[in-house]
C-alpha cells in the first residue's frame, strides 16, 4: 500500500462519523452539474449539518493533502462544481435552513445550502421580498449563488448577489472559519472580506452562511411583451422605460428564432400575429396603483405611436404573465434538446451588441447549418445568452475559441453570470489580463496554500 492510500484510509476513517456516501449509485448524480461535464469518481460525498462539520471535514482534508469539490443546487452552467477523480465532494445540500429574520431592519439569515426559491418563499411570508430570480431558482442554493455571483432577471434594478449580500460565514481551506454575519449597510472596518468571496466559485472558501438583504414586497407586478422590428429600437425602448418606469424590473430580450423554438416547446401558438426579428418581456413592480398601471400603458402607447414597438401584449392576469414569463424560462427544456450544446453567457456593451449577434449568426449559420443558434439576454446589463448546439465534440473548441475571440474584440466578457468554472478557464485569457490572472493565484496561495478548495477552477493555481 503506498503512502496516498494509507492517507486516504486514515481519512476515509477520521470522516466516518459524517455517513459519507461511498457507492456508485449513490454518487451518480453528484458526478456532474447542468452544463453536461462528467467528472471523475469522487472518493466520498459528504453532506454535513452544520458549519462545525464542515470546518471538521475541511481541517482533515487539509492534514490529508486531499482536494475538496464543493456543491451547491448543481445548476452551475460552467463545470465549476464537477468532482475530479478521488476528490472528497462536500454537498451543502442537507444545510438548508433559514435561520433568522430581522423583520425590522429587513435582513435574513439562511444557512447556504437553502435553495433560491425556498428563501425567496419563506421571505416573501413574512412579507418582505428577496428580489434575485432565475429559471434554476428550485434547485439553485443561495450558497451557489453567492460563489457564483448570480446575476437572473432582475439585476436591472437590484443589482447581482453581490449586492444583496451583507454578510457571509465562510470555511476556509484549513478549517478555519470566518464569521462576517454583518447586518448593517455601512461597515466600514478594514476590507470588506465577504467581496473576496462572492464570486470567487468555491476557489476561496466554503460558504456556509448568508445574511440577504431584503426590500419591501412589491404590491404588484406589471408585465408587457413588445414585438419591434429592430434592435435599435430596443434600445430606444430601454432609455424611454428606464426615464419614465423608475420600478422598471426586468427587460428580458428575446430574438425570433428563442422564441419560436420556446412556443414549440411549450405547445404554445406563437403569442404574436405577426413574426418579428426581437420581442422582449418588460417587467415593472412596486405599489397596486392607478398610476403605475397607467405609467406603463403612457409608454407603450408613446413607443406604439412612434412605431418604436410595432406590437404589444397587455397580459390581463398574473396567470397570463405567468405564461409569458415562462416563454423566456423554457431556456432549460431548450438545451435539453439540443444536446450537445454550447451555452455563451457574455457581456457585450449595448453599443456593440446587434453588430456582434449579425456577425456571430452569419458566420456560424454558415460552418454549422444543421445547429439551432439561439439569442437571448438581460438587455439593461448588457448580458447576452447564446446558445447552438448540437455540436460534434470535435467543434466545441474551435467554436469557443471563435465566440471569445470576437467578444475581446467587441470588447466584451467571456462570462455575464454563470463564471469560469472548469469550461471556460482556457478563455480566460480572453477578458482578464496576465497580471490580474497573476494576482488571483497570489490570493489564493495566500487562502489555501495546498490548493484543496476547488482546484482547477477558474484558473490554474501554478504556471
Ligand atoms: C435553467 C437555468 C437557468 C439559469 N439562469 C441563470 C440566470 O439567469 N442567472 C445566473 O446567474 N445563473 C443562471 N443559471 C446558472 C446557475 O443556476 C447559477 O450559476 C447558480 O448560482 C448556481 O447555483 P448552484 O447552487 O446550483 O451551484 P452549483 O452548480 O452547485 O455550483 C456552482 C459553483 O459554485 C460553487 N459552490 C456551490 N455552493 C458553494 C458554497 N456553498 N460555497 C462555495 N462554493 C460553492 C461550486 O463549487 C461551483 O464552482 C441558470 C441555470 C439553469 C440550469
Amino acid at each position: 500500500m503506498n503512502a496516498i492510500k494509507y492517507a486516504e484510509i486514515e481519512l476515509l476513517a477520521s470522516l466516518a462519523g459524517f455517513s459519507p456516501i461511498h457507492n456508485e449509485a449513490d454518487m451518480k448524480r453528484y458526478l456532474g452539474d447542468w452544463s453536461g461535464l462528467v467528472g471523475g469518481q469522487p472518493l466520498a460525498v459528504l453532506r454535513p449539518r452544520t458549519t462545525r462539520e464542515v470546518a471538521d471535514i475541511a481541517a482533515a482534508c487539509h492534514k490529508a493533502g486531499k482536494k475538496i469539490t464543493i456543491q451547491g443546487g448543481l445548476t452551475g452552467l460552467a463545470g465549476g462544481a464537477v468532482p475530479d477523480q478521488g476528490d472528497i465532494v462536500i454537498s451543502l445540500e442537507r444545510m438548508n435552513k433559514v435561520e433568522e429574520f430581522d423583520l425590522q431592519g429587513g435582513t435574513v439569515t439562511v444557512q447556504a445550502g437553502a435553495t433560491l426559491q425556498a428563501v425567496a418563499d419563506s421571505v416573501e411570508a413574512h412579507d418582505w421580498y428577496f428580489p434575485l430570480d432565475c429559471g434554476a431558482r428550485g434547485s439553485c442554493q443561495i450558497g451557489g449563488n453567492v460563489a457564483t455571483n448570480a446575476g437572473g432577471n432582475r439585476v436591472l434594478r437590484y443589482g447581482t448577489m453581490r449586492e444583496l449580500v451583507l454578510g457571509l460565514e465562510v470555511v476556509l481551506a484549513d478549517g478555519t472559519v470566518l464569521s462576517m454575519l454583518n447586518k448593517v449597510m455601512k461597515n466600514n472596518t478594514g476590507l470588506d472580506l465577504k467581496h473576496l468571496f462572492i464570486g470567487s466559485e468555491g476557489t476561496l472558501g466554503i460558504v456556509t452562511k448568508v445574511v440577504l438583504k431584503l426590500f419591501p414586497k412589491p404590491q404588484r407586478r406589471y408585465s408587457a411583451f413588445c414585438a419591434l422590428e429592430s434592435f435599435g429600437n430596443l434600445t430606444t425602448l430601454l432609455k424611454m422605460a428606464r426615464s419614465s418606469i423608475p420600478s422598471l424590473s426586468a427587460f428580458e430580450v428575446m430574438w425570433d428564432d428563442y422564441l419560436d423554438l420556446a412556443s414549440a416547446a411549450l405547445g404554445r401558438a406563437k403569442p404574436f400575429d405577426g413574426d418579428y426579428p426581437v420581442y422582449v418581456l418588460l417587467e415593472a413592480e412596486g405599489m397596486d396603483s392607478p398610476e403605475q398601471e397607467l405609467a406603463l400603458q403612457r409608454l407603450l402607447e408613446q413607443a406604439l405611436e412612434e412605431g418604436i414597438v410595432s406590437d404589444v401584449i397587455l397580459p390581463h392576469s398574473s396567470e397570463q404573465a405567468a405564461q409569458l414569463w415562462e416563454m423566456r424560462d423554457a431556456i432549460g427544456e431548450l438545451l435539453s434538446g439540443m444536446k450537445p450544446y454550447i451555452a455563451f453567457d457574455i457581456g457585450i456593451p449595448v453599443s456593440r451588441m446587434d453588430g456582434f449577434i449579425e456577425g456571430i449568426k452569419k458566420d456560424m449559420q454558415a460552418s454549422y447549418p444543421s445547429a439551432r443558434h439561439l439569442f437571448f439576454g438581460h438587455l439593461g446589463d448588457g448580458n447576452l445568452h447564446y446558445a447552438t448546439g448540437p455540436h460534434r465534440d470535435e467543434d466545441i473548441v474551435p467554436i469557443d475559441d471563435f465566440v471569445y475571440t470576437a467578444v475581446e474584440k467587441a470588447g466584451g466578457s467571456i462570462s455575464g453570470e454563470h463564471g469560469i468554472g472548469r469550461l471556460k478557464k482556457p478563455f480566460l485569457r480572453h477578458s482578464r489580463g496576465p497580471e490580474e490572472i497573476a494576482l488571483m493565484r497570489m490570493i489564493k496561495r495566500a487562502v489555501d496554500c495546498n490548493s484543496g478548495l476547488n482546484a482547477g477552477r477558474v484558473f490554474d493555481s501554478s504556471e
